[in-house]
């Protein structure tokens, strides 16, 4: 897996908070995850594995099988001992996003950024304020940069979540927040 440049926004009302997301690799999102893939993208699938396109439809049924029967497999495009998509190239766009914007799946995976993303989202969302999370980074928000007198408190919220010291840091710079 790559790590994806995604993230979240909330909408205070005075400012405003990106969140990001961060992907640690781990690769579980591909263990038990059924990606969404379009019959125009077999032939070029086929291309890049070196199979024919009988092979690549029946190990994708295959994987949708288990899938439904509720003991998903790793995915198929999964190498599974460095956690790299086979298909990278053309990765579908449902694993490209995911959790952030697809969520699909996404409670049943153990996934640490989303929990993480959760869970700083939760500190500072009110709860009226759950219509007010903007789930995508493309959306070209004016955004209100949080004040400087508002700084030591967001810091003590996060103090407070479960957060990785690179979480802290992607934090901070994705808020132009400056610490001394
Ligand atoms: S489960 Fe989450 S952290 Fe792990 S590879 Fe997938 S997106 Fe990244
Ligand atoms: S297609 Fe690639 S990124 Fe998507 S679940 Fe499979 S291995 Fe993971």
């Amino acid at each position: 897996m790559e790590s994806r440049d995604l993230c979240e926004i909330v909408v205070l009302s005075k400012y405003d908070v990106i969140i990001p997301f961060i992907c640690y690799q781990c690769g579980n999102c591909c263990r038990k995850y059924f990606p969404h893939i379009f019959k125009d993208q077999l032939p070029e699938i086929s291309r890049i594995l070196n199979k024919s396109l009988e092979e690549i439809e029946t190990l994708l049924a295959d994987h949708f099988d288990a899938y439904n029967s509720g003991a998903p497999k790793d995915c198929c495009f999964l190498d599974t001992k460095s956690n790299k998509c086979l298909i990278q190239e053309i990765k579908p766009e449902s694993c490209r996003l995911f959790p952030v914007y697809s969520d699909f799946g996404s409670g049943n995976v153990d996934c640490r950024g989303y929990k993480e993303l959760r869970n700083v989202t939760c500190l500072f969302l009110e709860k009226r304020k759950i219509a007010a999370v903007y789930k995508s980074c493309h959306y070209k928000l004016e955004m209100r940069n949080i004040p400087s007198t508002e700084w030591s408190k967001i810091l003590s919220k996060l103090a407070k979540a479960e957060v990785s010291p690179l979480f802290v840091q992607r934090f901070l710079k994705a808020n132009k927040i400056k610490v001394a």
